[in-house]
């Protein structure tokens, strides 16, 4: 926080509950000041299992010690096909979300080395991001900015926020200046944050989709109403890391 020059807040509660709604919000507790970054269970197998999956997408091989990635079109044509491990994975995972609701109803599976290491980085920055953006909801005071609503997540009642989708772009920009700092006091370089970043729009965009068509629902529906498109949202955050990091990009190139 005092990196970037945030001013400190008083920090919320954070917690996960068994919801079933694969969603997370930040919620005030009614008659006080306090605020509650509430997370389904199931949201974190969902990042656990996408990243996985999406990770085996990339072909990675060592060379005299080195790791390597193959960001070929053709190494890509391995893997981008029905037959492939890592599209089989998506495929169950998008199912199980469809049919039963659980990310974690799918297979477990452990992916080899280095695969493993490349989805445990996306799925830190992954589920970084996630929790950052509600905490964002809060930093930004989007609670006075919005009228509230009570609501129920899980059996636990608050008030949440009818945000706009000028608040989620906010949300997302000041959650991915968080993600990506963490990161890098982790050591990770900016690529791997942004990818964990983009995967979490990703999975919740494909799986939207996927329930959406197994309830009858037409396939090229792009995105609930509570958030603005993928499009939108990866396009804002795309401008503003570019901004905000120019200068490290340039030095980079
Ligand atoms: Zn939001």
């Amino acid at each position: 926080m005092s990196k970037l020059g945030l001013k400190p807040i008083v920090m919320p509660i954070l917690g996960t509950i068994p919801s079933r709604q694969i969603s997370a919000s930040a919620l005030l507790v009614p008659e006080s000041n306090e605020y509650l970054l509430l997370f389904d269970t199931e949201i974190f197998h969902l990042a656990n299992l996408f990243c996985k999956a999406t990770s085996l997408f990339i072909h990675i091989y060592e060379e005299n010690g080195v790791v390597k990635f193959d960001l070929s079109e053709k190494a890509f044509e391995k893997t981008v096909n029905k037959d492939s491990p890592a599209f089989k994975h998506i495929l169950e995972l998008a199912m199980c979300l469809a049919i039963h609701g659980t990310a974690s109803a799918a297979s477990p599976y452990w992916p080899q080395p280095p695969h493993i290491f490349l989805s445990t980085l996306f799925t830190d920055s992954f589920e970084k991001f996630i929790i950052s953006h509600e905490y964002a909801h809060v930093y930004l005071d989007h609670f006075s900015d919005c009228p509230t609503q009570k609501i129920l997540f899980g059996k636990l009642e608050g008030e949440t926020m009818s945000t706009s989708w000028k608040q989620e772009i906010e949300a997302d920009l000041l959650a991915s200046l968080l993600t990506i700092t963490a990161m890098s006091e982790d050591g990770h370089d900016m690529g791997f944050s942004y990818c964990g970043i983009f995967l979490s729009f990703w999975a919740f965009e494909i799986f939207e989709r996927a329930i959406t068509l197994y309830q009858g629902g037409n396939r090229t529906r792009t995105h609930a109403k509570t958030h603005p498109p993928l499009t939108t949202r990866k396009g804002k955050l795309i401008n503003f890391v570019i901004e905000s990091y120019s200068g490290e990009l340039r030095e980079d190139i």
